[in-house]
């Protein structure tokens, strides 16, 4: 299935804001990218980082950004301001059941990012987890975009400058 990247997230973060009231939840910018995967598996792979930011950064900002590289990558960052990762927590956070230290508070079995990985790594991306720049929680997603159509879909996107008239043939 050919997903527009940039559309995909921008249909995805309006739906969420206005079915569960995450008015914390913003796109901040995404490249126009095709990529081939299973619209619904890219959705909850996405979904469950949603929640997560949701659920551990309570009430703090959310970011999602979406960058297409030359060499044939589309990273899409979900950003986070809350209380972050331990260090030593970062490498284990993807095993299946896994529930970090802290988590006890909070409602959960330990599968969202196992199950996320797990349909990047399925259509040969990778996630990884890191403390962003101001603490928080940052899960860059690598997935690799489909080079012809994205090129020609691009090309054409160009070509459609809106409000351009194009002059009627025949006349
Ligand atoms: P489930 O997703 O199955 O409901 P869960 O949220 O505990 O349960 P994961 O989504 O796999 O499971 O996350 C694993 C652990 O990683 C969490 O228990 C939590 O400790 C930590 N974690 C994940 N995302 C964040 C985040 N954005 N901020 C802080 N900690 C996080
Ligand atoms: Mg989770």
């Amino acid at each position: 299935e050919h997903v527009a990247i940039d559309q995909f997230l921008t249909d995805l973060v309006a739906r969420r804001s206005h079915e569960v009231q995450e008015q914390n939840v913003s796109l901040i910018g995404a490249d126009f990218a095709i990529v081939d995967i299973d619209r619904i598996l890219l959705e909850r792979a996405i979904i469950n980082l949603i929640e997560n930011a949701r659920k551990y950064a309570r009430g703090a900002p959310v970011w999602i950004a979406s960058t297409r590289s030359a060499n044939g990558y589309v990273y899409i960052r979900v950003v986070d301001e809350g209380p972050g990762i331990p260090a030593d927590e970062l490498g284990k956070v993807q095993n299946a059941f896994y529930r970090g230290k802290d988590s006890s508070v909070t409602q959960g079995v330990g599968l969202g990012l196992h199950i996320t990985s797990r349909i990047i790594e399925a259509h040969n991306g990778t996630m990884s987890v890191s403390v962003g720049e101001h603490g928080g929680t940052t899960i860059l997603l690598k997935l690799p975009y489909n080079q012809e159509a994205t090129i020609l879909g691009n090309s054409q996107q160009k070509m459609s400058i809106p409000g351009h008239v194009r002059p009627t043939p025949g006349k």
